[in-house]
Formats: structure tokens, C-alpha cells, sequence
């Protein structure tokens, strides 16, 4: 690779040696010298005097990974996990994180400076918001809340959880995503595609039928037909309204039909799918510690969602991590007293590199999901997602062939479990760099932690223009 040295010397941090992943270029032996917290130069031999170096030979040097789908402040309070998760991210090797952030009835104006605040103080990693839209008030917040604090994407329930979410209806999604679109076309509007009534019915079923249940009767509670149906539903009117639908956590082969149908049809969509449900199906031994909405699914639908995966029909991948303990995940209290969600940013990257592997998909595809992919709809590429001159220098040194046995309380979140717990993946993370700064390295905290909380603006046309493309 030719050099493109900016400047000679004056660099802060050199990591040599190491194969890059770039995304849309390829792997790529070289050099990355850092100065000022951007990436300053890449080359073969970087004269680096003076500077701290990362010896990477023989390992792999990613883009820090973005992971668009969190939730923080579930279990105990917002302050609080915006550190223990997003430590469990760094060590991970996930550098910057989208977060779903929740109020069911206040505007968003009573809790943004709050949350704001959270990420810029506590945090490991950077960070993006989408609110999660309940309220005909919030929906007419939506342009103040793009214009104060720099949002452009926003979250929809077709179906919420008892106790956690409410649902809303098709005329609430039609006027929030009519709002949405008119911020911009980089605004983006992310749905749970889950037909609300179907679940609030299956689910009722399930419990009178089977009063215990277990994780594959899960299932039964969130048929594959309701998100199918929902994903139809939403792309009809996403189309109706000219907006950027982000379909979250594509859970099934069913769903994944009508996707595919869209595409063919010449629909432009976004479309996520998550690690557990790459990595995890509902025969896992870790049982109700697996229990999520939408569900881990038989075998079936994880091949499918590979195969979606591997031919681009899925975009890009994140974690929906939700930290929970033990004691709230209460597996005794049997499978409807359990909650949903838990914690997988410690695991990301383990699971994607280790079932990506088994699943034959390139480690370009794979990386090109869980970084590129995601910040350019999300509009924080390519200061997030590649590794180039003038880009943010969060690195991830990967090394491919380190196996090793998933136990929570090496993950470094407030969780006392994972649901990989006792699996070996194979391709772990052994240090992270961001903003420039060695965070974390061989599963240990070994930096000041420098999160921001990223403030977007609108895009000019001309940088969507991967979205018109039938290979975005
Ligand atoms: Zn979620």
C-alpha cells in the first residue's frame, strides 16, 4: 500500500505491523500512526519516533466496532450502566454504540440533558441516540429534538412488552415517519416490526396453555408471521411517507421473505439483525437466560438469518443488549415471569467473528456489518466505521485464532450472566483503541475512558448516495 503519510513523525500512537479490515478496500498489511486522536497516516514502516507503539504482528486491526442497537438504564439507573455497559463494550471491542433511549409519556426534553450528560461523563464509548416514540407530543417534538440535540433517527413499537413498552398504532407510525422524513433523507426511522394485536394474542394463548413453558414455547408467544407482517406492514408505510425504514432485529425466516421480496421490488431499506440471534437458537442450553423479544428461534430461521446475512440482505448487525441480574431474569419464576433482554456487548464481537467463521461468511462482510454499514446510515461515517486518514482513531486488534470460554464475570458489565456463558468462541478482541487511546487491552481497563456523545446534522445528498445503490 502506497504510503499517505500526512506529516513525518509527530505521531501520538503507532500500532505496526498488523492486518487491516477496510471496509470496502479489503484486509491490507500496514501501518496505522495516530496523532490527536484521528488517524494520521497509513503506510508500511511509519518512522514513529517518539511515539507509543502497538506491536499488532500476526493479529488483525479492525475498525472499532459500532454496535446501533443498545439499551442502557433497564435494570438500574441510566448513570450507572452508561459506565457498566459501555465498559463491557470497550473490552469488547465495540467503540461507539447507538442507544434506544425510553420515556413512555414525558417529552424527551425532561430527561435529554441527563442522558447527554451520562455519555460525555461516564462513558467508554461514543454514542448516538434514538428516543423511542410513544406519544403524539414526542412525535411533534421530533423536529426540536434534531434541532437541540443533534438526533436523526427514532425508534417505533408495532407491539411493546408489558411492563416495558406500549405499542402504537399504524396511524401513529404513519405520522412519525411522515416527521421523520421531513428532517431529511438521512433521517432514519427505526421499527420493531411485531404486529401488536397477534402477539397480545398468542401470548395470552400461551399462558393459558402452557402456564410454565419453556424457550421454544417462547416462540409461540412471538409467531414469525407477526413480524413478517409487521415488516410488511411498515415498509407500505415508510413508503407512503418517503421515509428510511431501519428495520431492528430481524428475528426470522418469515421476515426475512418479505424483506427479500421488497428488495426485489426495489424498495431501499435498512435491515438489522443481532449476534444472539446469529449465535443462539431456542434448543440453548443457557434456557430462560436466552429469553428475548423477539425470540431466539428454532434452527431454521438462524440459517436463514445467515444466509440473509452472507447475500446482503441484512445490513448491518448490532447487539440489542439489555443488562439484566440473575435475580430479575428469575429463570424459577418460570418462562412468563422471566424478562427479556440481556447483556451481549462483551460478546459481539466473539459471536460474529466465531459463528461468521462457521457460517463461512467473509471477515469482510462480517466487519463491513458491524461498522461501516451501520455508521453510514446513522450518519457518523467515515469519522466512525473505517480505518482512514481523518478518521476517528477507534481500532479494534483482533486475534483470529484465540479461543476461549465465555464467563460473565469476565465481560466487566453489571450482569452476573451472558447467555454465550460456558460456550468457546473462537476471535477475541485483545485491545482497543479509542480516540486514540489504548482503553483496553487482554480483557482489562487500561485507560482513561473518553466517550463523547456525538451530535448529527443533516447530510448532504450526495453522501446517501450509497443508499440508492442496489449493493448497499
Ligand atoms: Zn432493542
Amino acid at each position: 500500500m502506497a504510503k499517505e503519510v500526512g506529516q513525518s513523525g509527530g505521531f501520538d500512537l503507532a500500532v505496526r505491523g498488523g492486518t487491516l479490515v477496510i471496509p470496502g478496500v479489503g484486509q491490507v498489511k500496514a501501518d496505522v500512526a495516530i496523532a490527536r486522536g484521528k488517524i494520521a497516516a497509513l503506510g508500511d514502516d511509519l518512522s514513529a519516533a517518539g511515539a507509543e507503539v502497538y506491536d499488532a504482528a500476526g493479529k488483525t486491526v479492525l475498525p472499532g466496532i459500532f454496535d446501533p442497537h443498545t439499551h442502557i438504564g433497564n435494570e438500574r439507573s441510566y448513570d450507572s450502566e452508561a459506565e457498566t455497559e459501555t465498559r463491557a463494550a470497550i473490552v469488547g471491542g465495540v467503540t461507539t454504540i447507538g442507544i434506544f433511549l425510553r420515556s413512555l409519556d414525558d417529552s424527551y426534553f425532561k430527561h435529554l440533558p441527563a442522558f447527554r450528560r451520562a455519555m460525555d461523563e461516564r462513558s467508554y464509548v461514543d454514542s448516538i441516540f434514538h428516543p423511542q416514540i410513544f406519544t403524539e407530543q414526542q412525535i411533534a417534538e421530533i423536529p426540536s429534538y434534531a434541532e437541540q440535540f443533534g438526533i436523526r433517527s427514532f425508534k417505533f413499537y408495532m407491539s411493546g412488552m408489558p411492563g416495558i413498552v406500549k405499542s402504537i398504532t399504524d396511524d401513529v407510525l404513519l405520522e412519525g415517519f411522515r416527521t421523520v422524513a421531513a428532517l431529511g433523507q438521512d433521517a432514519v426511522a427505526c421499527v420493531h416490526c411485531e404486529t401488536g394485536a397477534l402477539i397480545d394474542q398468542a401470548r395470552k394463548h400461551l399462558k393459558e396453555r402452557k402456564p410454565e413453558g419453556t424457550l421454544v414455547d417462547w416462540e409461540d408467544a412471538h409467531p414469525a408471521d407477526a413480524e413478517a407482517l409487521a415488516v410488511q406492514t411498515a415498509l407500505y408505510l415508510a413508503k407512503v411517507a418517503s421515509a428510511h425504514l431501519y428495520v431492528v432485529h430481524l428475528s426470522s425466516r418469515h421476515g426475512l421473505e418479505v424483506v427479500r421480496a421488497a428488495r426485489r421490488a426495489g424498495a431501499h431499506f435498512t435491515v438489522e439483525t443481532t449476534t444472539p440471534y446469529l449465535g443462539i437458537n431456542s434448543s440453548d442450553e443457557n434456557r430462560l437466560l436466552a429469553k428475548m423479544v423477539p425470540p431466539v428461534r428454532l434452527p431454521e430461521h438462524q440459517t436463514a438469518l445467515w444466509e440473509g446475512f452472507a447475500e446482503g440482505s441484512i445490513n448491518t448487525v448490532g447487539t440489542d443488549n439489555t443488562s439484566r441480574s440473575r435475580k430479575t431474569k428469575n429463570p424459577q419464576c418460570g418462562l412468563h415471569g422471566s424478562k427479556p433482554g440481556f447483556p451481549v456487548l462483551g460478546t459481539h464481537l466473539p459471536a460474529l467473528l466465531h459463528y461468521g467463521r462457521l457460517h463461512g461468511v467473509s471477515l469482510e462482510r462480517l466487519i463491513d456489518c458491524a461498522t461501516r454499514s451501520p455508521a453510514r446510515v446513522y450518519g457518523i461515517y467515515p469519522q466512525k466505521g473505517t480505518i482512514a486518514v481523518g478518521s476517528d482513531a477507534d481500532l479494534v486488534v483482533v486475534d483470529l485464532e484465540m479461543e476461549k470460554v465465555v464467563r460473565a464475570e469476565e465481560l466487566l458489565g453489571m450482569s452476573d450472566f451472558s447467555p454465550f456463558e460456558g460456550k468457546r468462541l473462537r476471535g477475541w478482541p485483545i485491545a482497543t483503541i479509542k480516540g486514540g487511546t489504548i482503553i483496553a487491552r487482554n480483557d482489562k481497563i487500561v485507560g482513561q475512558r473518553n466517550g463523547r456523545y456525538l451530535l448529527r446534522r443533516p447530510q448532504p445528498a450526495q453522501d446517501l448516495e450509497w443508499f440508492r445503490r442496489a449493493d448497499a
